[in-house]
């Protein structure tokens, strides 16, 4: 209704003839009046035949009539705009009392009241109806120009209050939707942000449960693996033993690794994962990484060959820690998928933009390949492709996650190429900062050669005359850690907590027999270790300390180098690790920390037997 013009008028008049005549002048039909009708009521000049504007006419002859009728339109949804009332219609209702009524019906009729000089004073109309803004009065006799204005007017007036209060009512609903939408949008943010809280905290809670967990876990982990180690040293076992023996170490790393996994992944997630960028020899740490997976490559019957490309950068800055993560993790997942043929690691550089290179490591193997369908999920968690194979091989579907966010971190990605039957090619590619050339470091050649990193495994460490306090609050450990020094020909006191192990060493200071070297647990009662190193050096004590804790993240060290340690080792301790360590801090000039991060552990052959 609001879109289609409202032309509708009713005449009220008891007057046939005024019918008639407004028949003609609004839409242009119906005889001439008689003469004597137009001359009452319509002024003297002829009406020309002009165009009519097309109204919809009605016609009353009664007050009651006309306002039944403006009823009934109301309620078929068809109402009139403009209503033409007599002031005389006897006998029923006069012209003001009609127009009162109709106004009750629809109070917005426009209406034109159409007087005789002899009817009401125009004043008596006003004080009867009120200064109504509807409301025009029409002076009989009129002429039909005046009548076709009014109606046009008057309609229009109609037409556009009705399509202004439509807009206002729409507006209104427009601006009550808006009320409900931003209430219903406030509430949705409100939910999200709870949702967004709860869920930090969940994660924060699980992050937190993990590193707890990995913590209470690696520690026993310590003890088991660390004695299996002195069994294998105290006792002649038999072959059968050995077994036994081997399976218990296996499995016992095999659960470390497994832990290790889940907490790197769920600091990722937890979006706690630090970087630090440090200059990296990218030939070494490749060396370095295949020479711990050389063992385990020859125990399968592999051939595991590195070849480096020309114009390899010497120093790039990245983080070693995680390069050399995700390498062990690409190398030993070649290791562990292939039965046969071989694990190739090739390194290439591309020059890229702004001084910066492209450093692609590609691990090449002969083993089964990787299904395109199944190359889609490859890097996400608890992935694992061929369960029957997994079970063989174990893993915990972690690993390529982690080293594709990893990747990701250090400004690259991890991607492969591989066909079912055919083999496998992971690619680490990096977006180097070449570093500066670093004078007196170590220089690497780039000869395709596998570099000398480690020193012969199977060398004697008879060599620690020295005097050793071991800080352990835990038992087991401390005897563990006790027997492996004394076995290396050191004499080894134990305290129990920091407290104790800062009276112990002043004392000794004092009595002029200083302790060589101090091994402190990080996490202990009484004083712990950070506050025991803190303040041993807050007292001028320069005795080199090397940190042992079961977190193995790379903040971990920083806090411990913070506190004042010289070395750090993560438990369970690698007896080769350790004793390296020691050897290094105890050498009349001990060289510095490692560029990398001094974690001598990742030094030394990752090799089956050597923590055993
Ligand atoms: P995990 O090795 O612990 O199972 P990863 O995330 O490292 O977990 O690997 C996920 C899966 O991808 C593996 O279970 C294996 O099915 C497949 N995969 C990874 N590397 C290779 C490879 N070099 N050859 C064949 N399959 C592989």
């Amino acid at each position: 209704m609001e879109n289609s013009v409202n032309r509708r008028v009713i005449v009220i008049d008891d007057n046939d003839d005024i019918h008639t005549d407004f028949r003609k002048i609004l839409v242009g039909t119906g005889s001439n009046s008689n003469g004597a009708a137009r001359s009452a009521f319509l002024g003297k000049t002829a009406e020309k035949e002009t165009e009519v504007p097309g109204f919809e006419l009605s016609s009353a002859t009664q007050g009651e009539q006309g306002i039944n009728m403006v009823m009934q339109a109301r309620r078929n949804q068809e109402p009139f705009a403009l209503a033409f009332v007599d002031v005389r219609m006897p006998p029923g209702l006069d012209g003001i009392e009609t127009i009162e009524r109709l106004w009750q019906v629809q109070p917005d009729l426009q209406v034109v009241i159409c007087t005789a000089f002899a009817d009401y004073s125009f004043e008596e109309i006003i004080e009867r109806l009120g200064a109504n803004d509807n409301l025009l009065i029409l002076k009989k006799p009129f002429e039909p120009v005046e009548v076709r204005q009014m109606a046009s007017a008057l309609t229009k007036k109609w037409n556009m209050r009705r399509q202004e209060h439509h807009r206002l009512l729409q507006l209104g609903e427009a601006e009550r939707e808006a009320r409900e939408f931003a209430l219903s949008q406030a509430a949705t943010n409100r939910a999200l942000e709870e949702a967004n809280r709860a869920a930090e905290s969940a994660s924060r809670a699980k992050s937190d449960f993990l590193a707890n967990m990995s913590h209470e876990i690696r520690t026993p982990m310590n003890a088991i693996l660390g004695y299996l180690d002195l069994l294998f040293e105290t006792i002649d076992p038999s072959e059968e033993q050995s077994k036994f023996m081997q399976t218990v170490n296996h499995s016992g790393k095999h659960l470390l690794m497994i832990v290790d996994d889940v907490l790197d992944i769920s600091r990722i997630e937890a979006g706690k994962l630090f970087i630090v960028k440090e200059p990296v020899s990218p030939v070494e740490i490749s060396s370095e990484v295949v020479s711990i997976c050389k063992r385990e490559a020859e125990r399968k019957g592999l051939d595991l060959k590195l070849s480096i490309g020309d114009r390899i950068p010497e120093w790039v800055r990245t983080d070693a820690n995680r390069l050399r993560q995700i390498l062990l993790n690409l190398i030993g997942n070649a290791i562990k998928f292939t039965s046969v043929g071989s694990v190739q690691v090739e390194l290439h550089s591309q020059a890229a933009s702004d001084g910066k290179s492209n450093l692609q490591f590609s691990i090449v193997d002969t083993g089964p390949g990787i299904s395109p369908e199944n190359q889609i999920e490859l890097f996400e968690p608890f992935t694992q492709v061929d369960s029957s194979m997994t079970r063989n091989v174990g893993g915990t579907g972690l690993g390529l996650a982690i080293s594709q966010r990893l990747a990701e971190a250090l400004g690259g990605k991890v991607s492969v190429e591989s066909e079912l039957g055919s083999g496998s090619r992971f690619i680490l590619s990096i977006e180097f900062e070449e570093a500066p050339s670093m004078a007196g470091a170590l220089p690497i050649e780039s000869t395709g050669t596998l570099p000398e990193l480690t020193e012969p495994i199977d060398q004697p460490m008879d060599t620690l005359h020295t005097s050793i306090l071991v800080v352990e609050d835990v038992a087991v450990n401390q005897l563990l850690i006790k027997v492996m020094l004394e076995k290396a020909g050191a004499t080894v006191s134990v305290a129990g907590n920091g407290q104790v192990a800062v009276d112990d060493i002043q004392a000794a200071n004092d009595e002029g027999r200083p302790f060589d070297l101090v091994l402190m647990d990080m996490q202990m009662p009484v004083l712990d270790g950070y506050e025991a190193t803190r303040l041993l050096r807050s007292q001028g004590i320069q005795t080199p300390i090397v940190a042992l804790t079961a977190h193995a993240m790379t903040t971990d060290r920083d806090k411990c180098m913070a506190a004042g340690c010289d070395e750090f080792i993560t438990k369970p301790i690698d007896r080769r690790a350790l004793l390296e360590t020691c050897k290094r801090l105890l050498a009349p000039n001990p060289p510095a920390p490692l560029p990398s991060n001094g974690d001598s552990e990742a030094r030394v052959e990752d090799d089956a037997d050597s923590t055993l």
